[in-house]
């Protein structure tokens, strides 16, 4: 098979034979199309029947692979996209989804704006000198686009400061060429259980709709919430929430585990290249940084920092061998790291570790890794370099 080649290898139940298919991989991500269809599903019916899911795909679907995760989530009750670039929604549009793609980033360059309008794609306008830039450009070519309007209400990320939205707004409703779609804000804190900020927020954005409502001006439609906002308050849904790291099956945060059912989406796997026995006080890897108690069984396995293991990890990994979690040794290589399989019988090169995944009743997941390192989960998913071929299982 070509498999070895390909960035990309989609694999449906009825030709289930995944040995076949990892026949040739060293190392790769396996993505689970159903479980991520659970989610949306869920997610979906946890929303009142008039909110509109927008399904977050920025950064090839938090590592997940973009196009795949977008018609899997459309498919199952997803009503549009976001993603950060003017490159990743172009991505989509060429690989033929027509649903409307809100870029969540900033536009300023000429050609990226016609490029927006020739792909049909939706922009966000951070305030009244981008809005006139896009005006001036879609006048050249005629045609006139569908823009959200961006406010700050406490993230100092993008966007017009809140106490400006009725200014900003008729501004952008004097522009001919631009057709508001939405205006929306994005909360810096919803993943804290103290929902101070959280609901400041939320307050400055309720201020800025009635300045704008008292003006006249009723927005098509207004969104506010990410996942965290999602599963954490209803109030702050309005007619769309914006849904990036739920969909994979993560919890923003501990405090919200299990307030829906979610099946994490990614694994992480990799083979064992060779198996041997290291003597009583040798030294394993760079560094000599871990030295044998006593003989040991170790397994060298083909994954490294190129592929997204973080080797800040050496020493503290686990994997998931044969249905038992084994330890990580030594300093993690650009390309291969070393486990202490001491314990685990009649393991042999192509065996297979799971790195980030499920197997038996054993479970690493992303956010695993994320307390360790100090990080978040989300950091972790964008982590899988393309090195490693995406395997989809549907
Ligand atoms: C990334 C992003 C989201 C999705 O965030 P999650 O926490 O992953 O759900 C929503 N809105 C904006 C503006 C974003 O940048």
């Amino acid at each position: 098979m070509a498999i070895a080649h390909q960035h990309q290898v989609n694999l449906t139940k009825s030709q289930n034979n995944l040995s076949q298919l990892v026949h040739r991989q060293r190392a790769w991500v396996e993505i689970d199309l159903a479980a991520l269809a659970h989610n949306v599903r869920t997610l979906k019916n946890f929303l009142n029947p008039q909110t509109k899911l927008m399904a977050v795909v920025k950064a090839d679907a938090y590592g997940h692979g973009a196009v795949t995760v977008a018609k899997t989530a459309l498919a199952n009750g997803a009503d549009c996209l976001a993603i950060a670039t003017l490159a990743e929604g172009v991505e989509l549009r060429k690989k033929g989804i027509t649903a409307p793609i809100l870029i969540l980033g900033a536009i300023n360059e000429v050609e990226d704006i016609k490029a927006v309008a020739v792909w049909q794609l939706e922009p966000t306008i951070c305030n009244v000198e981008q809005a006139m830039a896009f005006h001036k450009t879609l006048q050249t070519i005629g045609t006139p686009l569908l823009v959200h309007l961006k406010l700050d209400t406490g993230m100092s990320r993008l966007g017009t400061n809140w106490q400006d939205a009725n200014s900003f707004v008729q501004i952008v409703q004097s522009l001919s060429q631009l057709k508001i779609a939405s205006i929306y804000s994005h909360f810096s804190t919803a993943d804290e259980s103290d929902r101070t900020m959280m609901n400041l927020q939320h307050q400055r954005f309720k201020n800025a709709l009635t300045q704008l409502n008292n003006a006249g001006f009723i927005p098509p439609q207004v969104h506010l919430a990410n996942s965290a906002a999602t599963l954490c308050d209803r109030s702050s849904h309005y007619d769309m929430v914006r849904v990036g790291l739920a969909l994979y099956g993560l919890y923003p945060a501990p405090h919200l585990h299990n307030s829906l059912h979610l099946k994490p989406v990614l694994q992480v796997k990799a083979k064992i290249a060779q198996v041997k026995t290291i003597p009583a006080g040798e030294g394993v890897s760079y560094g000599r940084r871990f030295i044998t108690q006593k003989d040991t069984k170790v397994a060298v396995v083909g994954i490294g920092y190129a592929d997204g293991i973080p080797r800040n990890l050496s020493n503290r990994l686990q994997a998931i061998v044969s249905g038992e979690l084994v330890s990580q040794i030594g300093s993690i290589t650009m390309d291969q790291l070393m486990l202490n399989v001491d314990n685990i019988p009649n393991l042999q090169p192509g065996d297979i570790v799971t790195f980030i995944g499920h197997q038996d009743n054993l479970t690493i997941s992303a956010e695993d890794w994320a307390n360790k390192l100090g990080t978040i989960s989300w950091e972790i998913l964008c982590g899988f370099k393309h090195r490693l071929p995406r395997i989809n299982i549907a």
